[in-house]
């Protein structure tokens, strides 16, 4: 009996655990090779749109999906006072889109796609280093000296992608002039009621959240900053919480609230990153790459992780129809590379609009957003939420 092809995907995120569970329903044997020891838990949350809802579909993981998180009302921008500049009613954008758009735990997310790898296929502290490749296959080098072997490897392993780093050269992302915090905090329906999340805009800097299921609110705020600042120890004059306080102390409620709401030691900064896109040819002969390693995208759209889901799901079509060969890897990137290229251009100028500083400016975005008729929001957000892998 001939063996089943073997797929191994570097980086257990939430592109590598997607793809791992596809491939495996296509007949693969897969091996998923994490660098860190554990998962963990990323105290945040996700905006999991209806294009990656329906993707996960495809996967039979619909019902799963939709016990997790909070589907919104509306999809809502405000001003930094809590004027609504933009708002796009949930039903008339599921009618449109065919589904619903949800903000979710990232853990609870993780925790369900964990489960849908099943038993054996996910290693952890199994760090990739480099990789050969020859006529059968290819080989690579795990941190530590030993070596796997692997028709196809897919690296799934994030926006300082070593496998990329290897296919295409070691280049820096862009910074994106900004920094973001995110935390999740416990405090029910008394500051948001229930599906009404926003995103309010002001100067240089963006505050939003959204109940993410089982009393749990997500937030994130954005601030320009200068590349690799810290926040100060908790407790101290520049502290996550001093620093958030300064910036958004007198804007509209709940956002001080939730800001007071949070304990200290559990809001994450990142800073924000790009890459432009690599054009139709992500990856070499029985290599390529997915999710942020192939496209990292700013966080404007929220779909940096649904458009590594949609990946996952095309890679696996293209490998069960054309085999475990590089003209099934080369027609995957074919098939996604205007759709992610679109996703992070457009994701690039959405944050240069919200992060604009100068007041004048500001008030000309705020009165253009107002401006802009739902049934050109819809048509603009559909071409993303919409599509169908
Ligand atoms: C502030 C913020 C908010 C966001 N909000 C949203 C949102 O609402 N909706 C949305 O869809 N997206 C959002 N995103 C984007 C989303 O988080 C990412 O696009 C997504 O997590 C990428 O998943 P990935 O699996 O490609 O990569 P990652 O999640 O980065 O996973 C890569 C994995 O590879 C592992 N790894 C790295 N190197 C190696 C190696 N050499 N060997 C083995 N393993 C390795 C890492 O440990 C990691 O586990 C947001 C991002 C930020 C920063």
């Amino acid at each position: 009996m001939k063996h089943p092809a073997k797929v191994i995907v570097a980086g257990a995120g939430i592109g590598g655990l997607t793809a791992a569970i596809a491939l495996r329903q296509s007949g693969f044997e897969v091996a998923v090779l994490e660098r860190a020891a554990d998962l963990g838990e990323v105290g945040a949350g996700l905006l999991l749109a209806a294009n990656a809802q329906k993707a996960l579909g495809k996967l039979g993981l619909a019902e799963a999906v939709s016990s997790l998180g909070t589907p919104a009302s509306a999809a809502e921008i405000r001003s930094w006072r809590g004027e609504v500049l933009a708002s796009i009613p949930a039903s008339e954008l599921e009618k449109k889109v065919g589904a619903p758009s949800a903000a979710v735990h990232r853990a609870d997310l993780q925790a369900l796609l964990v489960r849908g790898v099943g038993e054996g296929t996910l290693r952890l502290g199994a760090e990739v280093g480099g990789f050969e490749q020859d006529r059968s296959g290819v080989t690579l080098s795990l941190a530590g000296g030993s070596q796997e072997r692997a028709d196809i490897l897919v690296g799934a392993d994030g926006l300082r992608s070593r496998i990329r780093a290897t296919l295409f050269g070691s280049q820096k992302p862009r910074y994106a002039g900004y920094t973001a915090w995110r935390a999740v905090v416990e405090v029910g329906e008394e500051l948001l009621p229930w599906g009404k999340g926003f995103e309010s805009w002001g100067r240089g800097a963006r505050f939003g959240c959204a109940h993410i299921g089982r009393g749990r609110i997500y937030w994130f705020a954005t601030a320009n900053a200068p590349e690799g600042e810290k926040d100060g120890p908790p407790g101290s004059l520049a502290s996550p919480k001093a620093t958030l306080l300064h910036l958004f102390g007198d804007w509209h409620r709940p956002i001080v609230e939730l800001i007071e709401a949070t304990d200290e030691g559990a809001v994450l900064r990142t800073d924000i990153y790009d890459r432009e896109p690599l054009g139709e040819r992500w990856g070499e002969a029985k290599v390529t790459l997915l999710g942020d390693a192939a496209h990292p995208m700013t966080p404007n759209l929220g779909q940096g992780a649904c458009q590594a889901i949609e990946d996952a799901v095309v890679l696996a079509r293209c490998l069960s129809e054309g085999g475990a060969a590089p003209v099934a890897l080369r027609r995957y990137e074919r098939l996604r590379s205007d759709q992610v290229a679109m996703v992070v251009r457009r994701s690039r100028r959405i944050g240069r609009v919200g992060q604009l500083e100068n007041p004048l400016l500001c008030r000309l975005r705020d009165r253009a957003l107002a401006m802009v008729p739902p049934k050109v929001q819809l048509k603009q957000l559909g071409e993303i939420v919409g599509h169908e892998v």
